[in-house]
């Protein structure tokens, strides 16, 4: 009888398991580990204000820490859960994008937008999303399931760390100034992880991030809104409204029909009221859909009266979807029916839009080439400049 010899290549043992991410180990639970190794409980601090406020990316570079301990943490745990899968640069205004491949191998999203002294990180808060709007890649295929408050937290480092901290241009920031929480997903979907992830990224030895700078967007969950303005901090809310009337807005975004623009209007009204900060109403223009006079004056109704600012989002062509951009004439006949009702309203500048496409298009497209076992394609965009060093311990 003729033994089974093992095939070339054949694993002989089953691929090991990704080390946790150490921004999603609790700090009871890192203090207990660290307590095991007779380290106290101030290295939980000096661990989390490496990685938050030094820009450590190794263990290895957290020089005060000792030797051992640094050794016995990268054996147990990663500094960051995800990867760099791709990193597109736009070099006309310093736009960096990245799609990171998370534990579990999926993919999400999150983009560096610099300008005017500001440093603006736009994160994703699920894998997917449930809201199916139309114009939009990331709810193609649903939700897949909420990240973790790690997950989200290691965007904002990572974007944060292709900041310069040397930088003397006015123009750009040496460190992460703002968050929009505009990134693949419905944000109040995920709200506790989220207020988790923005409490560490306003700590004083984290991000240093005030709430005022922080955006939070929302196709609208009444509920949530409420729970949001509830939860007494200063973020700022900001509500894609896209149509002026039902029947509209539910072809735009399908899950209006559980909820209905009145009662996301009554719950916004409520966040202005317990906080005192605006209400924005985001409105992706799409020519020859919500762009039209009649539109303009249903929606200068709706917000007239009303503590609220309008962005206006000028849809770009992207090649697969039916859309189209506003013709100019339009355009600012709407913003003129805005301001002649008293509405406050602005057209959104176009960050990046080399690397852009539409939302959620990149890693779609990045998924599509790993299920293919296809090399990715080269980046249309330039190729990412060096990363900025880490910082030195102190
Ligand atoms: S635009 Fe935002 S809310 Fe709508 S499907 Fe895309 S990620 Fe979800």
């Amino acid at each position: 009888m003729s033994a089974t010899l093992p095939l070339l290549n054949e694993p002989t043992s089953p691929p090991a398991a990704p080390l946790p991410g150490i921004l999603d180990v609790p700090a009871e639970g890192l203090r207990a580990w660290l307590a095991e190794r007779r380290q106290p409980p101030m290295r939980v601090n000096q661990i989390r204000r490496q990685i938050l406020a030094n820009r450590a990316e190794s263990f290895e570079a957290m020089s005060d820490l000792p030797k051992d301990l640094r050794a016995d943490l990268a054996a147990s745990f990663s500094v960051f859960s995800t990867r760099v899968e791709r990193h597109l640069f736009a070099q006309s205004d310093d736009t960096h994008k990245l799609v990171l491949r998370l534990a579990d191998d999926r993919m999400i999203e999150c983009v560096l937008i610099q300008d005017d002294g500001r440093a603006t990180a736009c994160v994703s808060t699920q894998v997917g999303c449930g809201m199916g709007c139309v114009f939009c890649a990331s709810g193609l295929n649903g939700v897949v399931r909420n990240l973790t408050v790690g997950e989200i937290v290691e965007q904002l480092v990572r974007l944060r760390n292709l900041t310069d901290p040397t930088t003397t241009n006015p123009d750009r920031a040496p460190r992460l100034t703002h968050i929009v929480v505009m990134g693949m997903g419905e944000p109040l979907a995920n709200l506790d992880r989220l207020l988790e992830a923005l409490a560490i990224a306003g700590d004083k030895n984290g991000l240093c991030i005030g709430q005022r700078h922080v955006t939070i967007s929302t196709v609208g969950l009444p509920a949530k809104i409420r729970q949001l303005a509830e939860a007494g901090k200063q973020y700022h809310l900001a509500v894609s409204l896209h149509a002026p009337n039902d029947a509209l807005r539910t072809q735009i975004v399908p899950t209006n029909d559980k909820t209905g623009i009145p009662a996301i209007l009554d719950a916004a009204d409520d966040f202005y009221a317990r906080t005192g900060r605006q209400v924005t109403y985001e409105y992706v223009v799409l020519g020859g859909l919500n762009d039209g006079p009649t539109h303009a004056k249903e929606l200068a109704r709706l917000l007239s009266g009303r503590k609220a600012h309008v962005n206006l989002i000028p849809w770009n062509d992207v090649d697969g979807l039916p859309y189209r951009r506003p013709v100019e004439g339009n355009l600012q006949g709407f913003v003129d029916t805005l301001r002649h009702s008293g509405v406050s309203v602005k057209v959104r500048k176009r960050k990046g839009t080399e690397i852009d496409a539409a939302c959620g298009q990149l890693r779609r497209k990045v998924e599509q080439e790993a299920a293919a076992g296809r090399e990715p394609a080269p980046a249309a965009a330039t190729a990412p400049p060096d990363p900025v060093p880490a910082a030195a311990a102190p």
